[in-house]
């Protein structure tokens, strides 16, 4: 099996998740006690938070740089950034290891395709849906992306960092994400982005009547597939 390195702790409650996912199907593939060989860089979350806060995308590029580095170190031959909001500083984490970067986005535009989705709505947070990093990947990949409205947005962006990444998973704001994804399926999305790691605590693909591309699951599977790889 091949090592794969976790970038995680933003927040750690979707990087105990990835662990589970991968691990899972792991197990799955090749049965008994089967795990994944993985190394684990968790960062304190409290201290990305204040990068994003101030827009000190330099220091945040340091720190994780410095993450990815020691998960080489330590034999990783992939890496991962176990957040989606955190990939805004994914070419200087590239830039600065040996080894290949999962990039969250091909995962889920992998994925997309093997759907046969090209329209996709996209949740996150403000970055995600707002700035052309994360959006253009897709675009790459020939997407297309619908984002919801500037109140929605600031609304479903506040749920994550009120919210989610503190582990707190309300009704209320699962009926308003709900309502978020309907609009975007009117708008002609065919399948919605997850596109922030713990959204899947708040909304499931029984949830919605379109399709559901769950970044940390998508991520996490894509993971297993490189352990296994041959
Ligand atoms: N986990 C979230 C994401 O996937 C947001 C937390 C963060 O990285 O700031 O974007």
């Amino acid at each position: 099996m091949r090592t794969i390195g976790l970038v995680g702790g933003m927040s750690w409650y979707s990087t105990a998740e990835y662990y589970r996912v991968i691990n899972s199907r792991v197990q799955e593939r090749l049965g008994g006690h089967a795990s994944a060989p993985l190394v684990l860089v968790s960062l304190d979350f409290a201290e990305i938070r204040a990068c994003q806060v101030s827009g000190d995308w330099e220091r945040a590029a340091e720190l994780l740089t410095d993450a990815a580095r020691r998960c080489e170190q330590a034999g990783a031959e992939s890496v991962l950034i176990c957040t989606n909001l955190m990939h805004r500083v994914a070419e200087a984490v590239q830039a600065s290891i040996e080894v290949p970067l999962l990039h969250i986005g091909d995962a889920i535009a992998a994925r997309a395709r093997s759907q046969g989705w090209h329209t996709l709505g996209l949740l996150g947070t403000r970055w995600v849906m707002e700035e052309d990093f994360y959006v253009d990947r897709l675009h790459d990949h020939g997407l297309d992306v619908v984002v919801p409205g500037t109140d929605d947005r600031a609304e479903v962006d506040r749920v994550i960092f009120d919210e989610l990444t503190q582990g707190l998973v309300t009704p209320t704001s699962r009926e308003r994400y709900l309502r978020v994804v309907a609009d975007l399926a009117a708008r002609g999305a065919q399948a919605v982005v997850l596109g922030c790691t713990e959204i899947e605590m708040l909304v499931s693909a029984d949830d919605v009547a379109i399709g559901v591309l769950d970044s940390m699951t998508v991520h996490a599977e894509a993971a297993a597939d490189l352990v296994l790889a041959r």
